[in-house]
């Protein structure tokens, strides 16, 4: 017989799940994903172990973003595979460009330099467009008003574990404004100026900065910037945190600081600095059981936990290299 699953009610869709009928509830919630044409087959691999693993109990809907037209192939071949609507955006131009205050031959020799010095990524203009598109805009796309929480999820990434709840749900349940997988230490050469740039915002804007955060998940003893963040190509997270004014007062102060093309500042670090500037630790969450891979990177569960999974419970980052990683210290912070 039917059985509801009640909790907060936003939508409400039945489903066939294997031998019963059951009454999901679903978060407002969709799964984002940037991408291009040509990362179709990486694209599906995914998105058949994300349908797999999780989402064909679901149905979330998708969201594909993309700086350009997507083909027809693209778009069967997406809906092929997975089991939630799906929709296809362009970015408006003035999401994918260079804003009028850049200086855009300062830019151009900023790349020259940084390939000359082999910085990962350093000569790729597109990748500086990315960085900022997804550090600053993918949120305020019109096919994402509707949504309240995202997802987001990269071609090639892995999903290894049973996910048998719905992550949406647990954050909004559990007042959680942003959760991760993976976190690391940023390489420095990317963004040079974008720890004083931040202090500069915070100095500026103390208004806007709570009481209690979690700048001690970025700062070391000394106070200094210990270049941890969250890997943002996995994010559970809250569109309205990223909507909010602080969040794009601090974006703005970014942005025209010119680092975005200047340097490469990766949105990673800046969604991580604005997370740590703007929460505290009990909104902010570590999806520990979720095994996902980026290359060349796992978080995998441990133990009894593993048993939902089939990555390598060693090769979890935060045990695998406890020096790059900084989730263990993020556990260890106290709650507020
Ligand atoms: P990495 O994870 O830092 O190595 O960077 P990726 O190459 O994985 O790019 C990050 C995300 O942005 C992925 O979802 C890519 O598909 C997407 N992406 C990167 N560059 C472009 C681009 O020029 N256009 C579009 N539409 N997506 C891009
Ligand atoms: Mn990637």
């Amino acid at each position: 017989s039917p059985q509801t699953v009640t909790s907060v009610i936003k939508e409400t869709v039945y489903v066939n799940n294997d031998d019963t009928d059951v009454v999901l509830e679903r978060a407002n919630a969709a799964f984002v994903i940037l991408t291009r044409n040509k990362d179709l087959k990486q694209l599906r691999e995914t998105l058949v172990q994300l349908e797999d693993r999780f989402n064909r109990r679901y149905h979330y809907p998708y969201v594909f973003l993309n700086n350009e037209q997507f083909s027809d192939e693209f778009k069967e071949k997406i809906q092929d595979v997975v089991s939630g609507e799906c929709q296809f955006g362009l970015i408006p131009e003035e999401h994918w460009s260079y804003p009028e205050f850049i200086n855009q031959t300062r830019a151009a020799e900023a790349r020259q330099d940084m390939h000359n010095r082999k910085v990962i990524y350093g000569g790729n203009e597109s990748y500086r467009h990315m960085c900022r598109y997804e550090s600053g805009f993918f949120f305020r796309h019109p096919l994402m008003d509707q949504y309240k929480w995202y997802w987001r999820v990269e071609p090639g990434v892995k999903f290894a574990c049973e996910i048998d709840y719905d992550p949406f749900l647990f954050m909004e349940q559990n007042n959680k404004k942003y959760g991760f997988t993976i976190s690391i230490k940023e390489y420095i050469e990317t963004i040079p100026t974008l720890w004083n740039t931040t202090m500069d915002f915070m100095n500026k804007h103390k208004d806007l900065i709570p009481a209690t955060n979690l700048m001690e998940f970025v700062t070391d003893k000394d106070g200094n910037y210990n270049r941890c963040h969250f890997w943002s190509n996995f994010e559970i997270g809250s569109l309205d945190f990223l909507r909010s004014d602080q969040y794009l007062a601090y974006f703005d102060h970014l942005d025209r600081a010119g680092g975005f093309f200047y340097e490469r500042w990766g949105d990673a670090p800046v969604h991580s600095l604005g997370v740590s500037m703007f929460l505290n630790k009990n909104e902010v969450h570590w999806f520990e059981d979720i095994g996902y891979y980026h290359g060349p990177l796992w978080n995998c569960p441990k133990g009894n936990a593993n048993k939902k999974c089939w990555c390598p419970e060693e090769e979890s980052i935060e045990i695998k290299n406890r020096g790059w990683s900084c989730t263990l210290d993020f556990k260890e912070l106290p709650n507020p």
